[in-house]
This record gives C-alpha cells, structure tokens and sequence, in this order.
C-alpha cells in the first residue's frame, strides 16, 4: 500500500537520508536540516559507515545548535573511512603529526643556528663580559622539548582545513 505521494503543501522531495532509505520525511525529520535532497552522497557515506539508525540516535541526544557540528564532523569521519578504509580520518591526524615532527624538527635545527649564530657574532666582537649575556640561550641543544608543543599537536591534529 501506497501513501500519496503527492502532499500538495510541502511540494518539498524528500531529503537525501529519507530519500535513500526510502521512508517518509515528515516535517520533524531529524536529517532534513542536514541532509538536502540536492547531496544524495552526504548521506551515502554517513549511513554506509555509522549507519542511519546510530546517526539518528546520535543526533537526537543532541542539542539542536549543536546539531549540524556534529553532522559535519560525522561527514568528514565517514568520508575519510570511505576513502581509506584501513586508517579513516586517523591516517589524516598521523600525517598532520608528521609534518608536526618535521617541522618541529627543522624550527629546533633552525633555533640552535640561531644561537651558535649569536655566540659567533658576540665572540667576534667580545665587547661585553658573558657573565649574564644572553637572554636566551642557556643551552645549545638542537632538540628542543618545548612542552608548549604537546598542546599545538592536539590542535593541529583536528586540521580544521579539512572539513571542506
Ligand atoms: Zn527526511
């Protein structure tokens, strides 16, 4: 049995999630707002991997302003598993850490020619007594275990230029 599929008021398809699970999108349909008729694949890889009934219960159990943040972030992670299906949005957040590593690597490489740079150019010059000179370089050590780092990591580990 067939209901009417023609409901003269809201004129409006149905959206991609009810669309492809082919349900009813009543006019309190929790996908609605998220998953628009125009972007059937949104959804695709959201349901392929969470699947439509863990989203559902996902996105009940939070406050609607927080809704649509919690929709793109499930995006991001679905589209990443689908793409690789071993490490998902993990092999993102290790490359990032990486990089993190490389660079952090190059910044204490950079930071101690910095300072054998400076002793160079104090030495040649000698004019001023090294009893408390500079102000910051007490050590000359190529690695520096910046605890500051551990937060950036944390950070930069999210790349909010991904979510696109
Ligand atoms: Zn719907």
């Amino acid at each position: 049995m067939k209901e009417g599929g023609h409901r003269k008021q809201g004129t409006s398809p149905p959206c991609a999630a009810c669309k492809l699970l082919r349900r009813r999108c009543g006019e309190d349909c929790v996908f609605a707002p998220y998953f628009p008729a125009d972007e059937p694949r949104k959804f695709a890889n959201v349901h392929k991997v969470f699947g439509a009934s863990n989203v559902n219960k996902m996105l009940q159990e939070l406050p609607v302003h927080q809704r649509g943040d919690a929709v793109s972030s499930m995006v991001y992670e679905a589209n990443a598993r689908v793409r690789d299906p071993v490490y998902g949005c993990v092999g993102a957040i290790s490359s990032l850490q990486q990089q993190i590593d490389a660079l952090q690597t190059q910044l204490a490489m950079a930071q101690a020619e910095v300072v054998h740079l400076r002793v160079r150019h104090s030495a040649s010059h000698s004019s001023s007594p090294s009893s408390s000179g500079s102000p910051s370089s007490n050590q000359v050590s190529p690695r520096v275990n910046n605890p500051m780092f551990d937060h950036m990591v944390d950070h930069a580990s999210l790349g909010e230029s991904m979510w696109s």
